[in-house]
């Protein structure tokens, strides 16, 4: 593949050293949280979010004096926003078919869905109130039938954000807490003397809330690894230099490890694109984060052909993937590691984040390769059942139950199978 860099990002061993920084960290909070509790869950909220209210979780008086301080038109648009990604969620859950089949005479196989009982939504607020978190995680929840749902956020920078409390209860959010970080996941997961623990945890974070679901999954169920996020565009020559450096920095504005990327068929575009984000940068009141972001994680690769852009874009398994070309539509056949794509100019990421009705809660750090984002079915439960009611059909898997169960040395599992067998065809038990 012939690839040219115009841009780096820092190595690789450096952003792994922050993880182990980060990882450290969060196995500490984790354990003293289990350990005590309510307490830690205060200290930490003190050190990390310097937030210590007399309690972390809103009455239900509090939640409707702070929705009644949100504007008319944020409320409307947070209810037009919830009916969008409500209606994506319906379709998604109708797409998810329970069955029962007859496979052999009076042998009956059913699948059905089963909502977790109690999900944790977390909201992520360190730098922006992500509002549009509580609706992709809650809004989601409820449709899959959640009768629990927990939502955490965040003070930001010790206010209240209103407006996400607001969506969180016009969400359906059965309890809302302010409470961030680690200490917020690890609350919902192991539970307090206040917080009763969830089955699940879904919803994006930064490194830490990212790194402590993963630590505590198996305790509980995660939605998958959400964590800063990521943009690559895909541009061949007819695409505008202009659209790929704001979109570009739309997502670098997240935080300061959120990586941008340019992968290009032209330098010509390549070039343009690094001078716009180098003229657009300054123009942002979010440029303390976007600088770094794209200073550290930026990069801009040329290639020689579209077959080269799909393949190493595929391989970069990015969480958002805009694609820039004159048939943005093939990207549906030619790519298959990604966690949303979003094809054409007339389209961006941020209608994605903000208002599409897509989920936003998606993979990142390579997290593409096995899953996708967030959706109805990550709150439920695939199950199955079955019943015999044949008797032939009974004597037939219950004799070969035995021989199977046999091969695998397995005398106990074998006898349940002949007991079926030979009370169907009324043979005696052969032990
Ligand atoms: P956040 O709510 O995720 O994290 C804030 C919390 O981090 C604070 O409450 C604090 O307790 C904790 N924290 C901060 N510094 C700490 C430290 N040194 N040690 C321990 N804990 C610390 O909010 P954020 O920081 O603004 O990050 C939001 C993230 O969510 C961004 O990285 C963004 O890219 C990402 N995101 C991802 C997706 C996705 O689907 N992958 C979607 C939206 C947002």
């Amino acid at each position: 593949m012939a690839q040219t860099v115009l841009k780096h990002a820092v190595s690789q061993e450096s952003v792994a050293a922050d993880l182990d920084a980060v990882r450290a960290t969060v196995t500490g909070v984790i354990a003293d949280i289990r350990e005590r509790g309510d307490a830690a869950v205060r200290e930490y909220s003190e050190k990390f979010d310097n937030w210590s209210p007399e309690s972390f979780r809103l009455s239900d008086r509090q939640v409707a004096e702070i929705v009644a301080t949100v504007p008319d038109q944020v409320i409307e648009d947070i209810r037009f926003v919830q009916d969008q990604v409500r209606a994506f969620a319906q379709h998604q859950l109708a797409s998810m078919g329970e069955f029962e089949v007859e496979t052999l005479p009076g042998v009956r196989l059913g699948q059905k869905h089963i909502p977790v009982r109690a999900a944790g939504a977390y909201i992520p607020g360190g730098r922006y109130p992500l509002t549009a978190s509580a609706h992709m995680t809650i809004v989601t929840a409820k449709v899959a039938g959640v009768p629990r749902v927990v939502a955490c956020t965040p003070p930001i920078r010790g206010e209240i954000p209103a407006a996400t409390v607001a969506a969180a209860h016009l969400a359906g959010a059965d309890e809302i807490w302010l409470l961030g970080g680690v200490q917020a996941v690890a609350a919902m997961a192991v539970g307090t003397g206040t917080m009763q623990p969830v089955d699940l945890i879904a919803g994006p974070g930064n490194a830490y809330v990212a790194e402590a679901k993963r630590q505590l999954f198996g305790q509980i169920g995660i939605d998958l690894f959400a964590g800063p996020t990521e943009i690559l565009v895909l541009a061949d020559d007819g695409a505008d230099p202009f659209t790929c450096a704001v979109d570009l920095l739309s997502q670098a504005e997240h935080g300061p490890d959120s990586p941008a990327v340019l992968i290009t068929t032209s330098r010509e575009v390549a070039e343009a694109t690094v001078a716009e984000v180098e003229r657009l940068l300054p123009t942002m009141p979010t440029r303390d984060f976007a600088g770094p972001a794209w200073r550290d994680h930026g990069q801009v690769v040329v290639v020689d052909s579209l077959d080269e852009l799909y393949e190493l874009a595929d391989a970069f398994a990015f969480e958002h993937v805009e694609v820039l070309t004159a048939d943005p539509r093939e990207a549906l056949e030619r790519m298959t590691q990604y966690g949303a794509l979003f094809l054409g100019e007339g389209t961006c990421v941020s209608f994605g984040d903000k208002v599409i009705g897509t989920n936003h809660v998606l993979p990142t750090r390579g997290a593409a390769r096995y899953t996708g984002g967030l959706w109805v079915g990550k709150y439920l439960k695939t199950v199955t059942y079955q019943e015999v009611t044949d008797t032939a059909s009974q004597a037939l898997l219950g004799r070969l139950c035995g021989r199977a169960a046999r091969v695998e040395l397995f005398e106990g599992h074998a006898r349940s199978g002949d007991l079926r067998a030979s009370r169907a065809a009324g043979d005696a038990l052969p032990w």
